[in-house]
């Protein structure tokens, strides 16, 4: 169980539509239609690369390339994601990367008194929540974390 950044997303696992045609001139051309605000397992067709996802403010698409990235136990690209072209930066979770889905568990620090996000994968809700020490927190709410957190000018904001 992890704490979020200040500018986290969470992309949902998808099948991407990739194509590969002669190109005329004796070679292939691939094609590959992204869905935004997603990730899509490319192994068994590029090995070197863990995922292909959009960025989440450009939505360029980006290979996240063993050679340089890696994919913790709960999904979560390392190191952090700066995309070069539009200059943003976050942390980056997959969903489902371990075939498990992410929750996201808003908690009371019942010490600090401050309302906190973690994360977790569960089979389920129940499961979600068995690895929260009661004495430490009190909870609020616990869900599927797919979405975006944003900042904008009036404090954080998620939507799923
Ligand atoms: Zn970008």
């Amino acid at each position: 169980m992890i704490t979020e950044s200040s500018k986290t997303v969470i992309l949902r696992k998808a099948i991407w539509d990739i194509q590969s045609h002669d190109d005329g001139n004796g070679g292939k051309q691939t094609i590959i239609k992204p869905i935004p605000e997603t990730w899509f397992n490319i192994r068994s067709l590029m090995p070197n690369l863990l995922a292909l996802f959009c960025c989440p403010n450009c939505q360029i698409i980006t290979g996240a390339d063993t050679r340089v990235s890696k994919v913790d136990h709960l999904g979560k690209l390392t190191p952090r994601f700066h995309c070069i072209p539009c200059g943003f930066h976050g942390d980056i979770y997959f969903d489902e990367y371990h075939n498990k889905p992410l929750y996201a568990l808003a908690l009371i620090n019942n010490k600090k008194k401050e309302i906190e996000l973690h994360y977790t994968h569960a089979d389920n809700q129940v499961n979600a929540s068995k690895g929260i020490d009661l004495k430490l927190f009190s909870v609020i709410g616990i869900g599927r974390a797919i979405g975006y957190n944003v900042d904008d000018k009036q404090g954080k904001q998620l939507s799923v």
